[in-house]
């Protein structure tokens, strides 16, 4: 019956391609910074981009459970590949999904969903991080539309983007009831973006700010109900962040992997390190937070399919994935010692993209304080 498990038959695709197309390329994009448009390209065609859509829209009738076994899998070889892919799949195109007409499914949601439209999802400004409440890019109501004036930061995709979905004031009176999501394609008149980032980690990643100067949008453009755009974000934000407890499980994976390599090569005082007991209990921590992190995510991403809400869950596998994921990253390079300090090993890039970990899908501050309100009230 496992033999024709969709979960395992989908988890043994993406491990091939990620080993075979990936991982021997993985060193060489992190350096050159170049997003690796041509694997991206063979994912859409894997049908993994639509990976969470239905049928009838292009996608390919998956669910969340897939969506983030996919993710795993992709993040054990390049965590920017992943989260560039997890972004195509999921923020930067539901609310085009949802609320998005049928002339925008054809023009956008289509060709994003075969790799050859990029999308973005913003919500963080200059002065908005944490705090959505303060936000501050500003749609007006005109008679046919909506102007938009404005600039974002920390915009995934947003050199690359070929339309964005962004999240605006419309009314500064109302504060979180005035914030919408609208659809903003990228050649709309008044849309420019800064240069790309130069970051710590996920290097392959093109990040920027992004700006509107009177960018003029028809109303359709407008994703969702006038009033409900958190409803919007509130939406998927559970599946946000099982996603990036996915990408922490598939790092973790990793930089296990490549610990218990190490382990079993290096040899000191005449034998493998992996024979001394504090790097076997190092190992030992390694897999146990693995294990209870892959039961937690298995755990949202099946409660999410079966449209249970689950919110506190997923914060919590996020923060526990997470803080686990950077923890591991923190004792493989202990585990090879000055080696894992040369960007000859892997296990440099992954401490150092785990960092970008921490603050997608919300940071863990906020996160602890929203868990323990769940049980303060
Ligand atoms: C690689 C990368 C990619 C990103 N991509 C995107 C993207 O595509 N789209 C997008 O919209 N954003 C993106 N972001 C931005 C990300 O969502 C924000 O970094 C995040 O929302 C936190 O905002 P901030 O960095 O301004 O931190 P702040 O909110 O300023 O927080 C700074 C510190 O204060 C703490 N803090 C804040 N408020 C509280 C509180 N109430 N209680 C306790 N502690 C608090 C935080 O936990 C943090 O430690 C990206 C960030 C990175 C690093």
């Amino acid at each position: 019956m496992l033999r024709s498990d969709p979960r395992k038959l989908l988890r043994q695709t993406i491990a091939r391609f990620v080993d075979q197309e990936v991982v021997p390329r993985a060193r060489e994009i992190d350096e050159s910074g170049e997003f690796p448009d041509d694997l991206f390209r063979q994912l859409a065609d894997m049908g993994i981009l639509g990976l969470r859509y239905p049928k009838e829209v292009g996608g390919s009738g998956g669910n969340t459970e897939l969506f983030c076994i996919a993710m795993q899998e992709l993040a054990r070889g390049l965590l920017s590949l992943a989260a560039t892919t997890a972004m195509q799949c999921l923020m930067a195109t539901n609310g085009l999904y949802l609320y998005g007409t049928k002339e925008m499914h054809e023009k956008y949601l289509l060709p994003a969903l075969r790799g050859e439209k990029i999308g973005a999802f913003q919500l963080t400004e200059p002065e908005a991080g944490s705090d959505l409440g303060n936000i501050r890019t500003r749609a007006r109501k005109t008679r046919d539309g909506y102007v938009i004036n404005g600039m974002k930061t920390w915009s995934t995709n947003g050199p690359k983007g070929d339309f964005h979905t962004v999240l605006c004031q419309t009314d500064p009176d109302k504060g979180l009831k005035g914030l919408m999501f609208f659809f903003i394609p990228s050649d709309t008149p008044g849309f420019s973006h800064s240069r790309k980032f130069d970051c710590l980690g996920t290097r392959s990643s093109t990040l920027s700010e992004i700006y509107f100067n009177d960018c003029h949008v028809p109303e359709e453009y407008r994703l969702g109900e006038e009033g409900r755009g958190l409803d919007v974000l509130l939406t998927i934000l559970a599946e946000i962040r099982i996603m990036t407890a996915s990408l922490a499980l598939g790092l973790h994976r990793a930089a296990m992997d490549d610990s218990i390599r190490y382990c079993r090569e290096r040899v000191q005082f005449g034998r493998p390190i992996g024979k001394n007991q504090l790097i076997q209990a190092k190992i030992a921590n390694m897999a146990v937070n693995l294990e209870a992190g892959q039961l937690m995510v298995d755990k949202v991403t099946r409660l999410i399919d079966q449209k249970i809400p689950c919110l506190n869950e997923a914060s919590m596998a996020k923060y526990f994935t997470v803080e686990s994921a950077c923890k591991t990253c923190d004792e493989a390079m202990r585990i090879h010692g000055a080696y894992g300090y040369s960007m000859e090993y892997s296990v440099q890039r992954y401490y150092r993209d785990n960092r970008f970990l921490l603050y997608g899908g919300g940071t863990h501050e906020v996160l602890q304080t929203t868990i323990a309100r769940q049980y303060l009230k």
